[in-house]
């Protein structure tokens, strides 16, 4: 499942991302060809009033990204897979991929490094992420769409 969210959702989409969903963010009104990819049509997440004919398009109406994200719980919680959490870039909505310890020395703060084992890096701008990448109130927020919410 694809959940498109119009630019102006940004912040949204960095959380679905966080979440490990497929995310894409789009500057105008959606046209489901373009997102079509033989499984179900995306969700697209607005705050628009008009010109919205695409048929999945959720309107959004809160400002404040946590209230947003309440607002589509229902929607995306059925989606969100533990495995998955923290598995994308937050900024590029690309799959992360497994990089060496080594290879991530000099992008990483010095207490990063020496304190965790597994890292991974965004093919696309290079940032790296680890296990500790998410805040502990992150963290208790997705356990808890996990838990309580599928
Ligand atoms: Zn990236």
């Amino acid at each position: 499942m694809i959940f498109i969210c119009d630019i102006m959702l940004g912040r949204l989409s960095r959380y679905l991302r966080m979440l490990g969903l497929d995310a894409p963010c789009v500057k105008g009104p959606v046209f489901s060809e373009i997102f079509e990819c033989g499984g179900e049509p995306p969700y697209f997440f607005t705050k628009r009033q008009k010109c919205l004919t695409y048929e999945r398009t959720v309107r959004i109406r809160s400002d404040r990204v946590m209230e947003q994200l309440e607002e589509i719980l229902p929607i995306i919680a059925p989606h969100v897979i533990p495995d998955a959490v923290m598995s994308r870039c937050i900024e590029c909505n690309v799959p992360l991929v497994a990089a060496a310890r080594e290879d991530v020395e000099h992008h990483v703060p010095e207490y990063i490094y020496h304190h965790y084992a597994e890292f991974k890096q965004c093919p696309s701008c290079k940032k790296v992420y680890w296990g500790g990448s998410h805040t502990g109130k992150m963290k208790k927020w997705i356990e808890d769409i996990i838990t309580n919410h599928r």
